[in-house]
């Protein structure tokens, strides 16, 4: 006679980002890929988009407190400086590598090359699945050409 079988997933936790790493996301500070996104992206041109306004926000709140400290145009200068470079520069890094990985997704995977993909959120449209791997999520049965 046989007894249970266990049943393991590597997936179960990981799908899904953690307070911190949701702030991570939010201030861009990702090079590469989390272990959460296996089955979401990591960085969609919304959350790119609005990660860059959130820091160039705080960023000018920064600049509207240190007023009270410091004095001159000097602190404008330095607040717009970090506005590029913390605020507009990492979004557009961010948005290349993305658009990097779009161009892959659409050479190399079945999704990639279906008209149902959105690329600008890496979306499957008709099942409202992010597509993250060369496994389309409706396993090709919806697949129909661009
Ligand atoms: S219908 Fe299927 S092949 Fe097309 S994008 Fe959706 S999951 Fe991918």
């Amino acid at each position: 006679m046989e007894g249970p079988q266990l049943r393991f997933s590597t997936t179960v936790t990981m799908d899904r980002p953690s307070t911190s790493e949701q702030w991570i996301d939010l201030l861009l500070l990702r090079t590469t890929a989390p272990d959460y996104a296996t089955h979401q992206p990591y960085y969609t041109t919304g959350s790119i988009v609005s990660a860059a306004i959130v820091r160039v926000a705080l960023i000018g709140i920064g600049g509207i407190v240190a007023r009270q400290y410091i004095d001159g145009a000097t602190l404008w200068y330095a607040v717009l400086f970090l506005m590029w470079a913390l605020g507009a520069y990492p979004a557009y890094r961010q948005y290349q590598e993305f658009n990097t990985r779009i161009d892959k997704m659409s050479e190399d995977t079945l999704c990639g090359k279906c008209r149902y993909f959105d690329p600008t959120n890496q979306l499957c449209t008709i099942l409202d699945e992010h597509v993250v791997d060369d496994m389309p999520p409706c396993e090709g049965e919806a697949w129909e050409p661009r």
